[in-house]
């Protein structure tokens, strides 16, 4: 087990930087038309077999998208998770092309900003 799984969630800290760019967030929750075009554009979703979990879309909206349906809530295995999406399974080359003008790599960006809050990055960015 890491350490990051003894990291007690700060929620309020969570709840200020959904809050601070919720505009952003909802618009991209609501505008998301599930057209899969995006993936298209994303160099590793091809080069992981189109692994579902790979696609941009994907990547926000299990991430910073379901946080904010949460409200800010979550567990350290749940935010886990969410480290492993928006670090791993992206490297923020911002290629992705939404035809709906959502802004894929700034809100995985923001995902990532919540894990560091709480403490929660790869090993090897400590
Ligand atoms: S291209 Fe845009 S609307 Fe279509 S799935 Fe991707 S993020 Fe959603
Ligand atoms: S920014 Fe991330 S999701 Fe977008 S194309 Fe690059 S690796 Fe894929």
């Amino acid at each position: 087990m890491s350490d990051n799984n003894r990291n007690k969630i700060d929620t309020r800290a969570i709840q200020s930087i959904l809050k601070e760019n919720k505009k952003q967030i909802k618009l991209g929750l609501t505008m998301c038309a599930h057209c899969s075009m995006c993936a298209e554009s994303c160099f590793l979703y091809m080069s992981k077999d189109y692994d579902p979990e790979y696609m941009p879309s994907y990547k926000f909206l299990n991430s910073i998208g379901k946080l904010y349906k949460k409200k800010g809530k979550v567990s350290n295995g749940r935010l886990e998770k969410m480290r492993d999406l928006v670090f791993e399974n992206c490297v923020l080359c911002t290629r992705c092309y939404c035809p709906f003008g959502i802004n894929i790599p700034s809100l995985i960006t923001l995902g990532r900003r919540i894990c560091r809050s709480q403490g929660v990055f790869r090993e090897y960015d400590k």
